[in-house]
């Protein structure tokens, strides 16, 4: 693709852009005098614009109806998150069977390592990828903990000497090495600092051939990267609502058990009554008999009004629809990516900073991850003043991405003139 650093050039893919006017979807934040640019859709999704008014509903009927309106409501509570499970399917490449929205990501990731890591003679050891987010690894840990193991038991990939990404190759070559002493497999689909995407399929592959389950988080992939994690054959994932699903600070999660396990009533797992059997749900028996796929594993009763802004942000996802969403988003991240070698090509003497991401675009999402070696913070806090929202990582990474659904071309054009002027 031939790029210009032009403010025309750049207005002119806006204007090619089919996704272009689900910008008018969303509502941008205003608490900067300048003209906001945010690119943090990777930490926190911007508002959508039903989300107010399906919350208002929720809080109507409950006002209308009170206890009632688990039955009578217009999107009756007590089947809620149904509402839901179909436009989440599509957007993880799921069967309705396979998915369910419900709790928060880390709970989720320990509901599912309850029932898909079950050490056993001397198949005790869990891969994660090294640095992998904090939650995760306190997860893995404790569960490591909880079975009585220690955490020599934890399985670190890390990049090689002297490289920031790490090579899937090491990841195979890993597995294949644990062999028959590996339970699990658990990794972040798209890594939340370096921005790499993980070839799922090959690491499901191979986690499988030694007899492993295999699970992701895919907090920075759902919604941002096309997933098929039915054909894939992965047992377990989860992700939050929050980041690319747009669905509000803390709000409601998801997870995806495949269909292989929807009627394996004899896997372990800590349940609850909303995971019990519709039919006889409220008879309130003893005897927990679990809903074949992945609403077994729901705990308690939906959270609505959560899930009333998480609809919000799906039915633009059905609207936008994955292929095209992704199809922007690597038009919009090359440009974001030209303009910003651009400002590295033309700084070289007074500022030094490279782009970790991957550069192939099959090997990433949405997120360029810029490392700065020298003042990083100064550059990150000049940007910020300038209007930008971006993201700091300590010690030296600046995230920045560019979320199809709502940004535009002419975002990453101003992103490049800012990050120029914040140099000089
Ligand atoms: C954002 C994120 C989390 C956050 O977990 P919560 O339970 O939603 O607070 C966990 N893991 C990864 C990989 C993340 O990116």
């Amino acid at each position: 693709m031939f790029f210009e650093s032009t403010l025309k050039f750049a207005k002119s893919l806006d204007q090619q852009d089919p996704l272009n006017s689900f910008r008018q979807e969303f509502l941008f934040p205003d608490f900067h005098e300048k003209n906001l640019l945010y690119f943090t859709g990777n930490s926190l999704g911007l508002q959508p614009k039903n989300a107010k008014k399906y919350m208002l509903e929720e809080l109507d009927d409950w006002q209308k109806y009170g206890v009632e309106g688990h039955f009578l409501s217009r999107r009756p509570w007590y089947s809620y998150h149904e509402n839901l499970t179909e436009m989440v399917a599509d957007i993880v490449g799921a069967k309705p069977i396979e998915v369910v929205v419900t709790h928060s990501l880390t709970t989720n990731l320990h509901l599912l390592m309850v029932s898909f890591f079950q050490p056993e003679g001397k198949r005790t050891k869990i891969i994660c990828e090294a640095k992998a987010f904090p939650s995760d690894q306190y997860a893995i840990e404790s569960q490591l903990n909880f079975h009585g193991l220690g955490l020599d038991n934890l399985i670190e990939i890390a990049p090689r000497e002297g490289e920031l990404l790490i090579r899937e190759e090491d990841i195979i070559a890993k597995i294949n090495e644990i062999g028959d002493e590996l339970a699990l497999v658990m990794i972040g689909g798209v890594n939340y600092y370096t921005g790499q995407l993980f070839d799922m399929k090959s690491i499901t592959t191979a986690g499988h051939s030694v007899g492993a389950k295999v699970g992701f988080d895919l907090a920075h992939a759902a919604g941002n990267v096309e997933l098929s994690l039915n054909a894939w054959g992965v047992d377990f994932a989860a992700w939050c609502g929050y980041k690319y699903l747009n669905s509000s600070p803390g709000g409601v999660a998801g997870m995806f058990v495949h269909e292989k396990h929807a009627h394996n009533s004899t896997l372990p797992r800590f349940a609850g009554w909303w995971g019990h059997n519709k039919e006889t749900r409220f008879e309130m028996k003893p005897g927990f008999s679990p809903i074949p796929g992945a609403e077994g594993w729901q705990l308690s009763n939906a959270p609505v009004m959560g899930m009333a802004i998480q609809l919000a942000s799906l039915e633009i996802f059905k609207k936008a629809g994955m292929s095209r969403i992704s199809e922007k988003r690597n038009l919009l991240t090359a440009y974001l990516e030209y303009m910003i070698l651009g400002v590295s090509e033309r700084n070289k003497e007074t500022c030094s900073f490279e782009i970790i991401t991957p550069s192939d675009p099959t090997k990433r999402g949405a997120q360029l991850s810029i490392l700065v070696h020298g003042k990083g913070k100064a550059l990150f806090d000049a940007l910020c003043e300038k209007g930008v929202v971006a993201d700091w990582r300590e010690p030296n990474v600046i995230r920045v991405a560019p979320a199809p659904l709502y940004n535009s071309f002419e975002d990453c054009y101003w992103f490049g003139k800012f990050l120029e002027a914040a140099i000089q």
